[in-house]
């Protein structure tokens, strides 16, 4: 580990780790070969979904052409249809690298929030409600199902 627990190499008993390997339950979007979609579980705005990739990435520098390729598809996918499930057109997609950049969580994912830049709520502070991640999980994986 170095400063702020950021590993220099990547850590297998990561939070996400656990969750591709099925150790820990999470409120799935959508899924394919290379990548996952979930609900954030503490949103900065409701609809928060991170997709991730199914390599040990742990940020940007790491990530395989194929997979950056992939999360992107999946980011495309999941924001068009956080337009249609939210009725909005403002979809913020973020990343964070590194813990000086407040990354927490060391498996690369790119965040898609329903918000504004100005309105945006504060990082990885508040625990949704299970079931309405739950609800909205449902809702967004029917829209991508189509
Ligand atoms: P980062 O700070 O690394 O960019 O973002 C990590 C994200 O993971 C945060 O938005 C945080 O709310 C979310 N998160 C942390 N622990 C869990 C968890 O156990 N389950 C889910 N679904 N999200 C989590």
């Amino acid at each position: 580990m170095s400063q702020n627990n950021q590993p220099s190499r990547y850590d297998d008993s990561n939070i996400f780790a656990k969750m591709l390997n099925g150790d820990i339950p999470y409120h799935k979007v959508y899924e394919d070969d290379k990548t996952l979609a979930f609900m954030d579980i503490m949103p900065q705005a409701k609809g928060h979904v991170l997709v991730i990739p199914k390599q040990k990435a742990i940020d940007l520098a790491d990530l395989e052409p194929e997979y950056a390729a992939a999360v992107l598809m999946t980011a495309k996918k999941v924001m068009q249809a956080q337009r249609q499930v939210f009725e909005r057109e403002g979809i913020i997609q973020m990343q964070l690298n590194g813990s000086q950049a407040g990354q927490t969580v060391f498996h690369y994912h790119v965040h898609l929030i329903p918000s504004s830049i100005h309105e945006l709520g504060r990082h990885a502070v508040t625990q949704a409600d299970q079931g309405e991640l739950a609800d909205l999980a449902q809702q967004l994986a029917a829209v991508i199902a189509g």
